[in-house]
């Protein structure tokens, strides 16, 4: 059912919290050729149309494939400033007013560029959201999962001089056959330095995995978690725990994750009282940025006013930096029935 104009106009207005937005999947097709120009790289791809129509993934893999190639054109500091002012333009049109970004050093690292460079890219674009747009934000340091732990335990060291400027630490990338319990070290080293910790879980792996991010990682959010409904007892524990799950639906439908959102279970979810929250992961690989998630599980879910409030309180409720204005203007609305 198409959406209304009462509840287009609620979305656009709702002060949103993005904790699912990993900022190389901000990266347009645009901004890869103009920094593929700027230091003489040739890409794979003769044109912006030609990269978008390569936009037809089967599964977590083949957009993986392609998303570590575009991070090739992120060479120097301005480019990563460049990466994140475009993000923080599009969040400020979609209403968002705080967002924990997640980011993959080891996919520069890899390719000689010091941890600094991305992280200090990064924090001045930050700086620059927060006085532009009066958008705080946190950064979330993920280690890729295919990789060993081992590589994600040096990165953890290589990145403590930083401390001061992260967040937390995530996990994503490949998931299936890299499940959380090969990370339980390096997650331990990062609790003890006091970082928050998420991971994703339950997107193509299994409800197990899940569990054990909980158990074995500590992990205060699942990003994804969406086969979280294959373990009824897990879901139950999601509700009592108040666990968030930072759904991403149009990743979910782009990734082959679901067939088709109406089939999606993340309504189900948040009317058994799972803490869900919407997300937009990789938005320029999977066709929208926050508000067009909301805007599209809204219409095919025919989600109401109220749940719509619902989601938006949830993130605020699960954000890591507190904003006591919105958060608490946020929660108040999401404890009491709008109708
Ligand atoms: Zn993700």
């Amino acid at each position: 059912m198409a959406l209304d104009a009462a509840r287009t106009r609620l979305i656009r207005l709702l002060p949103k919290v993005e904790l699912h937005l990993h900022i190389e999947g901000t990266l347009e097709p645009e901004m890869m050729f103009s920094l593929a120009a700027k230091h003489g790289i040739a890409l794979p791809y003769a044109s912006v149309e030609a990269v978008r129509a390569a936009y037809a993934f089967h599964d977590l893999q083949s957009f993986l494939d392609l998303y570590y190639a575009g991070c090739d054109v992120l060479r120097d500091r301005s480019d990563f400033y460049a990466l994140a002012m475009a993000y923080f333009a599009r969040a400020h049109a979609d209403g968002v007013v705080h967002a924990e970004l997640f980011f993959d050093p080891q996919s520069h690292t890899a390719r000689g560029i010091e941890l600094g460079v991305v992280i200090g890219g990064l924090r001045d674009a930050m700086g620059d959201a927060e006085r532009r747009y009066g958008i705080t934000s946190g950064l979330i340091l993920c280690f890729l999962r295919h990789l060993s732990e081992e590589d994600a335990l040096a990165t953890l060291a290589a990145a403590l001089p930083f401390r001061s400027e992260l967040v937390g630490v995530g996990l994503d990338s490949g998931e299936r056959g890299n499940p959380p319990s090969k990370f339980t070290r390096v997650f331990a080293e990062a609790r003890a330095a006091g970082l928050h910790l998420v991971a994703h879980a339950g997107e193509e792996g299994p409800a197990a995995y899940i569990t054990e991010a909980l158990d074995l990682l500590h992990a205060e959010r699942i990003d994804h978690g969406v086969r979280c409904d294959e373990d009824p007892a897990l879901v139950d524990r999601l509700v009592r725990e108040n666990i968030a799950l930072t759904v991403c639906p149009l990743s979910n439908l782009k990734l082959c994750v679901v067939k088709d959102l109406r089939d999606h279970n993340l309504a189900r979810l948040l009317r058994r009282g799972v803490a869900i929250t919407l997300h937009s992961d990789d938005p320029a690989y999977f066709g929208g940025y926050i508000g067009e998630n909301y805007r599209a599980a809204a219409e095919a879910l025919d989600l109401t006013a109220a749940e719509l409030i619902q989601l938006a309180a949830n993130a605020a409720r699960a954000s890591f930096l507190p904003l006591p204005g919105t958060v608490s203007k946020l929660s108040s609305l999401g404890t009491t029935d709008p109708q």
